[in-house]
């Protein structure tokens, strides 16, 4: 049962001392009650207390993590402290996994894992990735299981899943691959012992598996008494609706109601075959509330929609992507190429950068810092202005890389012009309002 917010303010110092960030211990055991605080906040709780607070002061969702420790392939899921992100934020993007069946041949695998390793993408600065390969014991035969498992583990270095019914069969490819630390699947009623008991020993990550919520709880509950706390919930259904009404239904009883059972991190089977059909249902898990989906197609189209979209709905609104204001080079500029200047927001950077590139004409951008904002929003919060923009290119020396005093600056901002010019003693060029009229600007002006 949780504690309240009086039960933990009996508990603490009551010296009202403000060291924790809030006037008073009152107001920060209600912080505390509604997982918006850590105990480690208040450097005067006494260690029995600690004790008592345990359970009121765990995140309410485990952080479990992922593959062998240290590894840059180490991956964390759970942690997260709120049902919609801008209570807050989402702190551990959704994994991604990609099955492997041990039913293939061996050159299929091989084919396969080809196909996996080539799922990383870059996009507006940022790279995208699956996160762990799951291997799959269709066979039935623990010995091709272990093969199989130890064949990937030597074709790749994302982190590992084992998934099978058979706990002789987790065994044997643990022996091959159990220094990968990978994720057991599964612990269910009939083999619980036995798998929990492999995860100890090393280590492992470990799915439980009920055959509904309430025995996924009880079943969680039960791994957990027995000493091995990283567990990933598992309901078991496979219907898509099903599966999101479970996944919602153990987010809200983990934040709303702190019910430890369900305070572990989820993951989420696709049952779809057609490609399609399967990123879409993977979406909705993606979306609420799975720590991880485990998926079957590979091919770079199918998956990048949703790593894209899971990158949509974990970044922080708050925190804009943004790239780094310097100067950059498309192609190889001369001392003759133009200067284009736009904002430092990763959107529109590299789609100036883009169309920059494609007009096939070399040149350098350089992207003022406006907090990740956009040319207009930024302009109207005083970021995007003459002042800054000639700041900045002075800041980075432009005028040392070409022989001319000649900028381009978004058509949207045209106002800017004249503060820009009498900042920077720099004649100004209004360029076109849309990035996609870039080329045919720049031809114009600049082709040679
Ligand atoms: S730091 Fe501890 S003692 Fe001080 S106000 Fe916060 S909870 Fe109370």
């Amino acid at each position: 049962m949780a504690l309240t917010g009086l039960d933990i303010f009996k508990l603490l110092p009551k010296k009202n001392c403000n060291e924790c960030g809030v006037p008073t211990c009152l107001a920060f055991a209600m912080a505390l009650a509604a997982g918006k605080a850590s105990l480690e906040a208040c450097p005067y709780v006494s260690d029995e207390a600690k004790e008592a607070l345990g359970a009121a002061a765990a995140p309410p969702i485990r952080l479990v993590k992922l593959g062998a420790p240290g590894d840059d392939h180490e991956v964390e899921i759970g942690d997260e402290h709120v049902l919609f992100r801008h209570d807050k934020t989402f702190y551990h993007p959704t994994a991604v996994a990609v099955e492997v069946s041990d039913a293939l041949s061996d050159g299929d695998v091989e084919a396969r894992m080809g196909k996996i390793n080539d799922l990383v993408f870059e996009r507006v600065g940022l790279r995208y990735t699956i996160d762990l390969v799951a291997v799959r014991n269709a066979s039935g035969d623990p010995v091709r299981f272990a093969a199989v498992a130890g064949k990937v583990a030597a074709l790749t270095k994302f982190a590992l899943m084992l998934v099978s019914e058979k706990a002789e069969a987790l065994k044997a490819a643990l022996e091959v691959v159990g220094a990968r630390r990978p994720v057991l699947a599964w612990a269910a009623a009939e083999n619980h012992e036995a798998v929990t008991a492999l995860a100890k020993e090393k280590g492992c990550p470990l799915i439980v598996r009920g055959k509904d919520l309430d025995a996924t709880a009880e079943l969680a509950e039960t791994v957990a008494k027995s000493g091995h706390k990283d567990i990933i919930l598992d309901t078991g259904a496979g219907e898509t609706g099903r599966v999101l009404a479970d996944l919602v239904h153990i987010r809200r009883l983990a934040i709303k109601k702190k019910f430890r059972p369900f305070g572990y991190p989820t993951v989420a089977f696709t049952s779809e075959e057609d490609p399609q059909a399967e990123m879409m249902q993977a979406a909705v898990y993606v979306a609420k509330y799975a720590s991880m989906v485990v998926i079957k197609a590979v091919e770079r189209p199918q998956v990048l929609p949703l790593l894209t979209w899971r990158q949509n709905v974990y970044t922080d609104p708050q925190k804009p992507i943004q790239v780094e204001s310097k100067i950059n080079t498309v192609g190889e500029p001369d001392r003759k190429s133009p200067v284009y200047v736009t904002t430092n927001f990763s959107l529109t950077y590299y789609t100036v950068e883009g169309e920059v590139a494609a007009s096939k004409i070399p040149a350098y951008i350089i992207p003022v810092d406006t907090d990740g904002t956009s040319v207009l929003t930024a302009w109207a919060a005083g970021k995007f202005s003459g002042e800054s923009i000639a700041e900045t290119m002075k800041k980075l020396d432009i005028e040392k890389l070409v022989d001319h005093k000649e900028v381009v600056i978004p058509g949207y901002v045209s106002v800017l012009s004249g503060k820009l010019g009498e900042a920077s003693g720099w004649k100004v060029v209004v360029g076109p309002r849309e990035a996609a009229g870039i080329p045919s600007f720049a031809k114009e002006r600049y082709g040679r």
